[in-house]
């Protein structure tokens, strides 16, 4: 059974550990997602980008297939699935999919524009038991052409959509989604610690966490930070197991070529990494 996120990131900042989100892509990520946080007894946030979303042919799709998985699987740890910076209308698609959480990344409207959809999500979240978080300012990437520092998001704007009543926050402190350039200048940790006093208990969100040196991912979480999402390095794991598997010739041995066998290092490779992302943020055994 699919649970919102709230209960399991209130426990993580009761606790001083993260939950890892994890980006999904098909059947095989969310099953190796699924398997590793069951064998070390933490929860876990199945993350859904649109992109992803679509990819798999559709938000219900997506729904149907964790939901039938976690129930197969006689998964018992607390597994919530996530839209991943959604839209206004695909939060809506999620709501109605029956995700058990979402995120409204409304950062590229207006101010007031951001706080009146926010506002209005959150109260149609809530009255279905739908977790919800938002992110203030924006987060930079490859994907924007930021590169160098990153965004740093503004404490009282943060303390602004605290209040209209998210359940999570996530606040640029200069992290980056993609790959880390060699120029970055670190996480910034006095507007983190300036966040957390304004915004108290409110578990707080980091993106972009592939490639943050793991003193830095122990000090953002002893200042409030419950959950961080990791979906880069997944797929560079993947890749390069896949890659040796099919340079090594494997595919042209025997039975090498059946999918199962073939996508089978690249399984193995992601539950090699989300185990050491559990590990690093602690949540292992705390489900
Ligand atoms: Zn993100």
């Amino acid at each position: 059974m699919l649970v919102q996120a709230t209960e399991m990131l209130n426990k993580a900042v009761a606790g001083k550990y993260a939950v890892g989100q994890f980006n999904i892509n098909n059947l095989e990520w969310t099953k190796s997602i699924l398997q590793t946080a069951q064998e070390n007894n933490s929860p876990v946030i199945l993350g859904v980008s649109e992109g992803a979303g679509k990819y798999m042919t559709g938000f219900k799709t997506v729904s149907a297939m964790v939901s039938a998985m976690t129930e197969e699987m006689g998964i018992t740890v607390p597994v919530a699935l996530h839209l991943d910076h959604g839209t206004y209308d695909g939060s809506y698609k999620c709501i109605d999919a029956g995700f058990s959480s979402i995120m409204f990344d409304g950062s590229h409207y207006p101010i007031e524009e951001n706080i009146e959809k926010t506002k209005e999500l959150v109260k149609v979240c809530h009255s279905k038991g739908i977790s919800i978080e938002a992110e203030v300012g924006a987060i930079g990437g490859e994907e924007d052409g930021v590169i160098g520092g990153g965004e740093v998001a503004d404490p009282d704007e943060c303390k602004m959509i605290a209040d209209l009543g998210v359940d999570f926050l996530a606040a640029g402190i200069g992290n980056i989604h993609g790959k880390y350039p060699e120029n970055w200048q670190g996480l910034n940790f006095d507007v983190l610690a300036q966040i957390k006093s304004k915004i108290g208990d409110l578990p707080l969100v980091l993106h972009g966490g592939t490639g943050i040196p793991a003193d830095m991912i122990k000090k953002a979480i002893s200042l409030g930070v419950a959950k961080i999402n990791v979906n880069t390095e997944c797929q560079l794991y993947f890749q390069e197991a896949t890659r040796k598997y099919i340079e090594e010739g494997k595919d042209l041995i025997g039975k090498g070529f059946d999918p199962r066998k073939l996508l089978a290092p690249g399984c193995e490779a992601i539950k090699t990494i989300v185990k050491e992302k559990m590990e690093l943020f602690g949540s292992i055994g705390k489900a």
